[in-house]
C-alpha cells in the first residue's frame, strides 16, 4: 500500500492532485472548505476529514491547493488548524522555512508505517507542500511562517492543467528544504515530473513566471509574424510550421548564450548587437508599412539602442542581460 497524503483545496486543481494520488493507490485524506466538493473524492476512495485539524493530523504529507496565499493564511491561521499565531509557540524558529544550513532531521514517520487514528502527531507532525500558486515573497514569508510552527514545509508551482495532472506531462517544480523534498519525493511523483529546485523556498515561484515570460514571448513573437503574413495572404496555419522550427533552433542557442552570461563574457561569435539591431529597425518598418502593430519590435529595438549606446554593439546578443537586469530608465 501507497503512502498516506492529505489534500486541504478541493478545486479544480486539488480535486485533480487528489485523483492522481488515489489512482496511484495513495491512502488519500481531503479536505475542503465547501464540503461537498470532496463527494466525488470519497466515491473514488478518499477519507472525508471531519475538521481541518483532522486533516492536518491525518498524514506525514499534506497538499495545500487553494484560490492564493491570503487563503492559505486565512486557513492555517485560523482557530482550529492547530497553527494558528494565538496559541503560544515558543518553540522558536527551527522549522524548515527558516534558513539554517545545516541537515534537517528525517521524518519522524517513516513512509509506510503511518496510520491515521493510532497516534496523533499534531499539525506539526506533517510536511506542508504548498502548491498554492503565488509570487516567491510569499513563499519565502509562509516558509518562514512555517518555520516559527516547526512545521517542515515546501513550496510549489503546478506549470499543468488539471487533466494532465498524474502524468509526464505535469511539471510541478518545489523548493526548499533538500531533505523535506527527498523524503516525499516518492509519494510527489505520482503528479508528474516533480522536480527539486533548491533550498530557497522562493524558487518554485521564480521559475514559474520565467517559465510564463518565456512563454508569452514566444507566442508574441510568433504572433507578430503572424500579423505580418496575414497582409500578404498567408494564413496563420501556413505560417506555424516555419515559426516552430525558428523557435526550435532559437531555443538550440540558449546553452552556449547562457554560458556567456555567466561568465560575463559576449564576444560577436555569430553576429553582433548592432547587425541585429539593424534587422530590427527593417522588422519595425515592414510592420508600419503593412499597417499592423508595431510597439513589440520597437521594446525591442529600444533595449538594444540602450546597450549600444552603451558600447556593447559589436558583442553578441545576450549582452542585453544588462538591460533586463535593471528597472527601465
Ligand atoms: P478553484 O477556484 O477551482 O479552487 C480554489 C480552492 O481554494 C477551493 O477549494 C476553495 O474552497 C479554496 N479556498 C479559497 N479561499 C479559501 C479560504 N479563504 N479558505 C479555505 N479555502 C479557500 O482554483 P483551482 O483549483 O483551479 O486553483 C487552485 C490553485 O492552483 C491556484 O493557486 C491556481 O493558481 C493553481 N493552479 C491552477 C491551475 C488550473 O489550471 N486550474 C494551473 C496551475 C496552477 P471552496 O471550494 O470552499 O470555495
Amino acid at each position: 500500500t501507497g503512502t498516506a497524503v492529505t489534500i486541504i483545496g478541493l478545486g479544480l486543481m486539488g480535486r485533480a492532485l487528489a485523483g492522481a494520488f488515489l489512482k496511484a493507490g495513495h491512502p488519500t485524506t481531503v479536505w475542503n472548505r465547501t464540503a461537498a466538493k470532496a463527494d466525488e473524492l470519497v466515491a473514488e476512495g478518499a477519507q472525508s476529514a471531519a475538521s481541518l485539524a483532522d486533516a492536518l493530523t491525518a498524514s506525514p504529507l499534506t497538499i495545500l491547493c487553494l484560490t492564493d496565499y491570503q487563503a492559505v493564511h486565512e486557513l492555517l491561521g485560523a482557530h482550529g488548524s492547530g497553527l494558528d499565531d494565538s496559541e503560544p509557540d515558543d518553540s522558536g524558529p527551527h522549522g524548515p522555512g527558516t534558513h539554517s544550513s545545516g541537515p534537517h532531521s528525517p521524518h519522524p514517520h517513516s513512509p509506510g508505517t503511518h496510520s491515521p487514528g493510532t497516534h496523533s502527531p499534531g499539525p506539526a507532525g506533517t510536511t506542508l507542500v504548498n502548491l498554492t500558486s503565488g509570487d516567491s515573497t510569499q513563499a519565502r514569508e509562509t516558509a518562514e511562517w512555517a518555520g516559527r510552527h516547526g512545521v517542515r514545509y515546501l513550496d510549489g508551482a503546478i506549470m499543468a492543467v488539471p487533466p494532465v495532472i498524474g502524468t509526464a506531462e505535469a511539471v510541478i517544480l518545489l523548493s526548499g528544504p533538500r531533505p523535506v523534498f527527498a523524503a516525499h519525493e516518492p509519494v510527489l511523483a505520482a503528479l508528474g515530473t516533480v522536480t527539486h529546485l533548491g533550498a530557497d523556498p522562493g524558487l518554485a515561484s521564480l521559475y514559474d513566471v520565467a517559465g510564463l515570460a518565456m512563454m508569452w514571448s514566444v507566442l508574441n513573437a510568433w504572433l507578430q509574424g503572424t500579423a505580418l503574413l496575414r497582409t500578404a495572404g498567408v494564413d496563420a496555419a501556413s505560417y506555424a510550421p516555419f515559426a516552430q522550427r525558428i523557435a526550435a533552433v532559437v531555443a538550440t542557442w540558449l546553452p552556449g548564450y547562457a554560458a556567456q552570461i555567466d561568465s560575463g563574457s559576449f564576444p560577436a561569435v555569430v553576429s553582433a548587437l548592432e547587425t541585429d539591431a539593424r534587422a530590427m529597425t527593417h522588422l519595425i518598418e515592414e510592420s508600419e508599412a503593412a499597417g499592423v502593430n508595431a510597439e513589440l519590435p520597437k521594446l525591442f529595438k529600444s533595449m538594444a539602442d540602450r546597450a549600444i549606446a552603451a558600447g556593447h554593439g559589436g558583442e553578441q546578443y545576450p549582452v542585453l542581460i544588462e538591460e533586463f537586469g535593471r528597472p527601465a530608465a
